[in-house]
């Protein structure tokens, strides 16, 4: 809903250290954490360090396009770190339907296994 829009969510925490998490790379723009609920042997999330009303892709705008490009351009040297070299799924869960829980915009990054299709 459109309150979101300025809440701060569990991954504001993460992002100011106020609750630990197993972070794997970090820049001026970007972090990379372990995911707490892991659904395959490597779950990581990837998100933007200011969100910017970035709660989710559909809210993405022009002005997002760096972040955006950023946050995908990073996803291979973060799987690569993490032993994901013959593969691995990239998910952006958006919205109700999507099953989008936490509102700023992240990017799953799975593997370790052999990944089924479709997901259901
Ligand atoms: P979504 O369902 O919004 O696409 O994904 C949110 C993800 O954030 C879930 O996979 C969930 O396990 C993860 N998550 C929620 N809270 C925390 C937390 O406090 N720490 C970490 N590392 N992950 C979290």
């Amino acid at each position: 809903n459109h309150h979101n829009h300025h809440q701060l969510t569990i991954f504001d925490k993460i992002i100011n250290k106020e609750i630990p998490a197993q972070i794997v790379y970090e820049d001026d723009k970007c972090l990379a954490f372990k995911d707490v609920s892991p659904q395959a042997p490597v779950h990581i999330l990837l998100i933007p360090k200011v969100k910017d009303g970035l709660t989710q892709l559909q809210k993405a705008e022009e002005r997002h396009k760096d972040i955006l490009g950023h946050l995908m351009l990073k996803v291979a040297d973060i799987a690569h770190q993490n032993n994901l070299k013959e593969g691995y799924r990239v998910v952006i869960n958006d919205g109700k339907l999507g099953c989008q829980s936490v509102y700023h915009l992240h990017l799953h990054i799975l593997g370790g296994t052999q990944m089924g299709w479709p997901p259901g």
